[in-house]
């Protein structure tokens, strides 16, 4: 029997497949399942179109059976068969599909999903395997024909017996090298879980004979190990499903099995797109951060199936960063994937389907909002900082998304609110959107800058964590209201008559305040009396872009020690401190300064800045005590 040659570069091109083209050999059983598949879906389109033919389903399967002793794997099926001359053709040309062809041959009829299309998959089987044996009868025909090779060397065809029509591929599997284990593919656990990963839902069934350990008949405690076939893929895949046959549980289920997380799901999206592009979609929103989640470790991303084969465990692009806390897959028939089958070609179609479920999720989301509140606000306790970073990011070009998923806590409500709350109850002569930053809702309450704006009856938005005033410098304002501080310098409220009478007492103490500015002129821009105070004797505001919460978040990170806002200490007229300030101004200078320095260090510490010079602090404190 004369060996034939593979054709032009095939060696090079083969021994380089072998070597490089997955970077995972497992997949290998991907490959030569989705060609058993591919062959009784051919079986089956032939017999829609050949009324001699029936196709019983039951009659088709796909069978794996390891053979430690012998050390084979056998993969067979029921489907259409290759003849001899298609086991030249399909098997001796790299980069030749059959399948490809038989697509093209019989374009344009739907529901039909050939998984092959680049001819090559079929040699991933000499990653785990010495010699490959094809023993195949064709549909139609009673001879059956054996391929073998032990791969570049070329291969062999001989005639040869099988009572059945279709294909096994008999893997002869490498022996065990100091690196390499490959007698892990002989095990069924291992077998099984390779299936599970990138064939679970291969339309036909996969069997295999699997061992169980039970307990012998009549007895009690004495097991047996019983060999029973079963079919170890799932087959249907739920995506493919009619929503209404699914229940809650049967999603949780899935989501479980899938290991997307530990938790239960807090909602699910089972999206079927049949447009330009048609894709399934099954997401979930996770109850629990995930332990990693603010981490550098966590990896985003989408399962990615195409035909219900696993191409991706991740497809990161799917998902923007914001929505990164999204779990679940994506199938799409549509997609073109490279050699490997490992990744994409062209983008297009993925930046299609990405932004189709980034409307998905915003929506979900939205909903959720709406008509499940409690759920939402579980939710956004988890993954609000996620949509926080998002609006601030990239200059807050997320915003349009972002911003009506947003919840503060806010002064009136005490609990939390959308911006679109706040706006729609804010009162006819209010122009901004108020927010205080401090370190908790506790500290923000007794910040003495609320009390002016909360005296006005304005809801005051409470900002306790870092990103949340640097994502609302970006969002700018919403429904055309700008945000503003209330340690900002200009409140931005109407004037009332009290206040337009503080104006000329500004006027009338302008040297006091000259002077406490010489004092305090490496610390502050100004002294002034203030509009928003009550009670308290003292605060800071800020001018300028960089408010003073923002100072301290900047600085607390590194290269940013310089940062510093533009600060304005402000004196409440109508305190009893006042009046000593004035008195100390006609009478002792030496008594104002000192004043104004345990004052501005006063209103240091209530906005939770440190004191520069603790030491002069309570040096200067003592002095007022004696
Ligand atoms: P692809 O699946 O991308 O076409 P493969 O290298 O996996 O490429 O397979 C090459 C060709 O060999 C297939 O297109 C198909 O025509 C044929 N083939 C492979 N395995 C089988 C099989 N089990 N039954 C029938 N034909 C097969
Ligand atoms: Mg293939």
């Amino acid at each position: 029997m004369a060996k034939k040659q593979f054709k032009a570069e095939s060696k090079r091109l083969l021994e380089m497949m072998i070597n490089s083209i997955y970077s995972q050999r497992e997949v290998f059983l991907r490959e030569l399942i989705s060609n058993s598949s591919d062959a009784i879906d051919k079986l089956y389109y032939k017999a829609l179109t050949d009324d001699s033919l029936s196709f019983n389903k039951d009659d088709y399967y796909i069978k794996i059976v390891p053979n430690k002793e012998a050390r084979t794997l056998t993969i067979s099926d029921t489907g259409i068969g290759m003849t001899k001359e298609e086991l030249e053709t399909n098997l001796g040309t790299i980069a030749k599909s059959g399948s490809l062809a038989f697509k093209k041959e019989n374009e344009a009829k739907d529901g039909f999903d050939i998984i092959g299309q680049f001819g090559v998959g079929f040699y991933a089987a000499f990653m785990v395997a010495d010699v490959v044996t094809v023993v195949s009868r064709a549909l139609g025909s009673d001879e059956a024909y054996k391929w073998e090779s032990k791969g570049a060397d070329g291969y062999t065809i001989v005639p040869t017996e099988k009572e059945t029509v279709g294909t096994d591929i008999i893997l002869t599997i490498k022996e065990n090298t100091e690196e390499d284990n490959y007698d892990e593919y002989l095990e069924e656990y291992r077998i099984k879980s390779i299936v599970k990963k990138y064939s679970d839902f291969i339309r036909y069934p996969i069997k295999m004979d699997v061992t169980e350990s039970k307990l012998k008949e009549g007895s009690e405690d004495e097991y047996e190990s019983v060999v029973e076939e079963k079919v170890i893929n799932s087959m249907v895949p739920i995506w493919k499903k009619n929503k209404n046959e699914l229940s809650t549980e049967d999603y949780e289920n899935f989501y479980q099995e899938k290991h997307y997380g530990f938790d239960k799901p807090l909602t699910h999206l089972h999206i079927n797109v049949d447009g330009t592009i048609r894709y399934n979609a099954i997401l979930f929103v996770p109850e629990n951060i995930p332990f990693d989640y603010y981490s550098e470790k966590y990896e985003k991303g989408l399962e990615l199936y195409s035909n219900g084969v696993l191409i991706m465990n991740k497809c990161a692009d799917l998902l923007p960063d914001y929505f990164s806390f999204v779990k679940g897959m994506v199938d799409s028939e549509d997609l073109s994937l490279n050699i490997s089958r490992e990744m994409l070609q062209h983008d297009r179609q993925l930046k299609v389907i990405a932004k189709n479920l980034n409307k998905k999720i915003k929506n979900e989301l939205q909903s959720l909002l709406k008509n499940d509140r409690e759920k939402y606000e579980t939710f956004f306790k988890s993954f609000g900082r996620q949509l926080k970073f998002g609006a601030y990011s990239d200059f807050g070009a997320n915003k349009e998304v972002l911003q009506d998923l947003l919840l503060f806590y806010s002064s009136k409500e005490k609990k939390l609110v959308s911006l679109d709350e706040y706006v729609s109850r804010m009162p006819e002569d209010q122009k901004f959107i108020y927010y205080a930053t401090g370190e908790s809702i506790d500290r923000i309450e007794k910040m003495p800058q609320t009390e002016m704006v909360a005296d006005k009856g304005y809801e005051i938005l409470y900002f306790t964590e870092d990103i949340d005033e640097f994502a609302i410098k970006m969002i700018m304002n919403y429904k055309e209201k700008e945000f503003k501080s209330v340690s900002s310098g200009d409140l931005g409220i109407e004037e009332s008559e009290s206040q337009e009478k503080s104006e000329t007492k500004q006027n009338e103490h302008k040297e006091l305040f000259e002077q406490m500015k010489k004092v305090l002129v490496d610390h502050v821009k100004d002294v002034r009396l203030s509009k928003r105070l009550k009670s308290h004797p003292v605060c800071l505001a800020s001018e300028g872009d960089i408010t003073i919460e923002m100072e301290k978040v900047l600085r607390a990170m590194p290269d940013n020690k310089d940062v510093k806002a533009t600060k304005i200490l402000e004196i409440n007229p109508n305190h009893e401190v006042f009046e000593v300030l004035k008195d100390a101004f006609t009478k002792d200078q030496d008594k104002l300064e000192l004043y104004t320095k345990l004052l501005y260090n006063q209103a240091l510490l209530i906005e939770g800045l440190p004191i520069e010079d603790p030491v002069a602090f309570t040096n200067d404190m003592c002095k007022v005590m004696v």
